[in-house]
């Protein structure tokens, strides 16, 4: 049975949402409805699913919201005018780019055009200096929600050992960044695993708090942890089975095996993914703030 206490982001998120209310209402009063733009390319499943609960979730509260879906095959250039064309549209106070994007186009070039103050994901090179520069203006979605699945539970980051597993652009650098810097949360001492470490069982096993965003399904076990280790578990998945949907989700942590040991742990599913969402709305109202007279 599981001992560990359950970290769950379905009930940070909720918080989030009703102190996210008075502040949507503060702004339709002034005839602001934050608006948020997703773009789409192709046909990835998970991506379709991943912009659609997104948008159901800005319109159950209120808030104004269009995806722009076009086909795989779209031309780099059909794709930079479109983000132009949003960049200018008052009705959208975010853009996000939905990502994988095919392969015959370059993620930077595209990431490169969406205005940095309509950049929500925090992905524009712009917003990624200020954070590493400990000055953010948005910070990327999954990260931020981790931080605020910490300070709600009360978990004390300064002076920790972390372990994060995974260097990418959208969770694991400017989530490694984030707990390395003086602020709080934050003032750890971080340590960055990818495909290239070596003994990184070694590295997780000494880590007070393990972030695991690898994408590979159940790697992590209770022999890469430390006793009463507190686990964060951002993988999402597809493991193929014999439901009826031919798939199921699963974390990059084995639950089971590490919630004997840990002291705390998100699931998966209801864990970190109902803060990507929460945090999303969250600077997307704050991107709408901004436009407002100082
Ligand atoms: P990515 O593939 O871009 O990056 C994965 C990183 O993990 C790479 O830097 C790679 O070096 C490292 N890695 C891969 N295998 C490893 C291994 N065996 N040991 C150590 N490091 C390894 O993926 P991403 O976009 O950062 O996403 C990571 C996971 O998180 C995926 O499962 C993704 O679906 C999930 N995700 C979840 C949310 C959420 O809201 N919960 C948001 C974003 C991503």
């Amino acid at each position: 049975m599981p001992e560990a206490q359950l970290l769950s982001g379905k009930t940070v998120s909720e918080s989030v949402y009703q102190s996210l209310i008075p502040r949507i209402s503060a702004l339709q009063s002034k005839n602001i409805t934050p608006g948020l733009a997703a773009v789409l390319v192709g046909e990835n499943p998970a991506s379709k699913v991943y912009v659609r609960n997104k948008t159901n979730r800005f319109r159950k509260l209120g808030l104004f919201t269009e995806t722009h879906t076009l086909p795989a095959d779209t031309e780099e250039e059909d794709l930079l005018k479109l983000i132009e064309t949003l960049n200018t549209d008052d009705r959208f106070h975010g853009i996000l780019i939905q990502l994988p994007l095919p392969n015959s186009i370059d993620n930077q070039s595209v990431l490169l055009v969406v205005d940095p103050r309509k950049d929500v994901d925090g992905f524009h090179p712009e917003n990624m200096g200020l954070l590493t520069s400990g000055t953010p203006r948005f910070i990327p979605c999954t990260p931020k929600g981790i931080l605020r699945i910490l300070e709600h539970y009360d978990i004390e980051t300064e002076g920790k050992r972390v372990a994060v597993v995974g260097r990418s652009n959208i969770v694991g650098r400017p989530m490694s960044i984030l707990l390395s810097l003086k602020r709080n949360p934050g003032n750890a001492t971080v340590t960055i695993c990818h495909t290239r470490t070596k003994n990184q069982k070694g590295i997780t096993n000494s880590a007070d708090i393990l972030i695991s965003a690898a994408g590979v399904p159940n790697s992590i076990t209770d022999a890469d942890i430390s006793e009463g280790a507190v686990v964060i578990d951002v993988g999402i998945n597809r493991v193929e089975d014999d439901s009826e949907k031919g798939y199921s989700l699963v974390g990059d942590v084995d639950f089971n095996s590490v919630a004997g040991k840990a002291s705390a742990i998100t699931p998966v599913p209801g864990g970190v993914g109902p803060m990507t969402i929460a945090m999303l709305v969250e600077n997307t109202v704050e991107a709408a703030e901004s436009t407002l007279p100082k």
